[in-house]
């Protein structure tokens, strides 16, 4: 039984996002990328994360990405935020993600899993309980996240990259 084989989560690349670029982080755990997020962290300590982990750097600062070497590293030149995790992915090649979107905590970077509702009650507004029914809880920080205004604007968010990242239609 291996025809499942390589819709590989393992394969896809995981990210380690210099200081700067706190919405690229966050863009890419959205979409379903390991992006943990090097605030504060001097370069030094940047650069030996990224080895020891084997994460590809993602900077806007040129004297870094010098100091990265031949570690995997993406240097940055988009200034706008919403437009920058699309530079990353087209400069490596990439698309979706093979965990898919929603597959991991947008704050802490954990896996999120399905929750039960009776799980989820104590961690949600009462209301929410009545109208929501599928709830996804991170394993590492606890943050719970249910359909509602807030994940339909983060659905409307990885439409808009995904759907960048497609060739442009041809006249039909
Ligand atoms: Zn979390």
């Amino acid at each position: 039984m291996t025809h499942a084989a390589p819709t590989d989560e393992a394969a896809a690349p995981r990210f380690l996002v210099d200081g700067m670029l706190g919405n690229v982080a966050r863009d890419l755990r959205l979409l379903g990328y390991d992006a943990i997020f090097g605030e504060q962290l001097p370069d030094p300590e940047l650069l030996h994360l990224a080895q020891n982990q084997g994460r590809v750097l993602l900077t806007r600062d040129r004297a870094l990405a010098r100091r990265a070497r031949d570690l995997p590293c993406v240097l940055l030149t988009e200034n706008a935020p919403r437009r920058q995790v699309l530079e990353v992915l087209s400069s490596l090649g990439l698309g979706p993600s093979p965990a898919g979107p929603f597959s991991r905590c947008l704050a802490c970077n954990g896996r999120l899993v399905e929750l039960p509702a009776e799980d989820a009650a104590s961690a949600v507004p009462d209301h929410v309980t009545v109208t929501a029914h599928n709830f996804l809880g991170c394993r590492d920080c606890g943050r719970v996240y249910w359909p509602g205004t807030h994940r339909t604007r983060l659905q409307e968010r990885v439409r808009e990259v995904l759907g960048a990242l497609l060739p442009p239609r041809g006249p039909v």
